[in-house]
């Protein structure tokens, strides 16, 4: 299991906001802005856990700028890019809130929200999540095949993933510490929110537009994701292929007991041609789609099997025991380390 150094089970502070970043330095600005207008509001002691995922642009130095404003605002970078699910669980990992909310940087989780999520958490849930009620900014294609992802999900997996919802929710502590002994490799963390269990609910909101830039989501991206989620939570395509395979066999001996009745009436028939075709260009379709599925299935159970650390951190800004961190840290192109002094919530 990897523990993360300065990261307590113990809750120091009342809330953790852990926000993922890749290339997202035009939106920092406006998102520090909105973010800390409405926790300054809340009065409660507060960090920003942001994880710059190997950003190319200038995310980092912002990121450390804004650190030296506001202390609270705490950095991780992460060594290359490693995607957001990933960069999220480093950012959960580092969490000492006893509430931590993970939230996009493109404003696409509206901050102001915090304040529901928060009063359903003091009313007693473990994770409040939040759906979307509408997605204004994605297009049609998107919401369509979004919308249809989480029906298929909703429907093949055990675990009840809730519909329409990303990873914009608020979390208890104790499903942090969960979340932080898991040690799967591949993580689709919505899953694995809901997994967890314990007492869960709702809040609706309306999904804005992205503030600035591109969303770095295209549709193969979003095809292995989806993948991902279905093939870490459901069995099904993996043992549907019996089913198939025995319904096929029972038509194949129905259709040669037919061949076999019709040869004895009415004699040897040489025309087939067609029929013999489809049959094996059937058959070895679906033959080639079962390996593809147990490819799929063996390559994650490889990825779990190599049990290679899931991200390799940089450098660490802000965090207790930072200094051990950073003797790792090639200074040479990384921003420069922190100042002293630098360990308060
Ligand atoms: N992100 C990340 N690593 C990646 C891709 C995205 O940390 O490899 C972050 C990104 O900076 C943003 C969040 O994940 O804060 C959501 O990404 P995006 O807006 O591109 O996704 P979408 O909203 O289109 O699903
Ligand atoms: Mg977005």
């Amino acid at each position: 299991m990897h523990l993360p150094p300065g990261a307590s089970d113990v809750p120091s502070i009342d809330l953790s906001v852990v926000i993922p970043l890749f290339n997202e330095a035009s939106n920092i600005e406006h998102l520090f802005e909105r973010l800390e207008a409405v926790l300054n509001r809340l009065s409660l002691s507060y960090e920003i856990v942001c994880v710059d995922d190997g950003s190319r642009d200038n995310t980092l130095g912002l990121l450390i700028g804004h650190r030296y404003r506001n202390p609270r605002i705490k950095v991780l970078s992460l060594s290359r890019n490693f995607g957001k699910e990933i960069a999220l669980s480093a950012g959960l990992d580092y969490t000492v809130g006893a509430a931590v909310v993970p939230m996009d940087a493109d404003l696409q989780d509206p901050p102001e929200l915090i304040e529901t999520l928060l009063a359903k958490w003091r009313e007693g849930f473990s994770v409040v999540y939040a759906v979307r009620r509408s997605r204004q900014g994605d297009d049609w294609l998107k919401r369509t095949t979004a919308r249809a992802f989480y029906r298929v999900i909703h429907r093949m997996s055990d675990v009840s993933i809730p519909q329409d919802t990303g990873d914009f929710r608020l979390l208890d502590r104790q499903i942090v510490n969960i979340l932080k002994q898991m040690p799967e490799r591949t993580r689709f963390m919505k899953g694995l929110f809901a997994w967890v269990g314990f007492k869960q609910t709702a809040v609706l909101y309306d999904r804005p537009p992205r503030l600035d830039g591109r969303s770095s989501w295209n549709y193969w991206k979003l095809w292995n994701f989806a993948l991902d989620g279905i093939v870490s939570f459901s069995q099904i395509p993996l043992k549907i292929w019996s089913y198939i395979g025995l319904g096929i066999s029972v038509l194949a001996l129905l259709y040669a007991l037919f061949l076999v009745i019709r040869t004895l009436i009415l004699g040897v028939d040489v025309p087939g041609y067609a029929s013999l075709m489809v049959a094996v260009l059937t058959l070895g379709g679906m033959q080639l789609i079962t390996m593809g599925i147990l490819g799929e299935y063996l390559g994650r159970v490889y990825e779990e099997v190599k049990a290679r650390p899931l991200y390799i951190v940089r450098g660490a800004y802000g965090f207790a025991d930072d200094d051990q961190i950073e003797m790792r840290v090639p200074r040479r192109d990384g921003p420069d380390p922190d100042v002293p002094g630098r360990n308060c919530h």
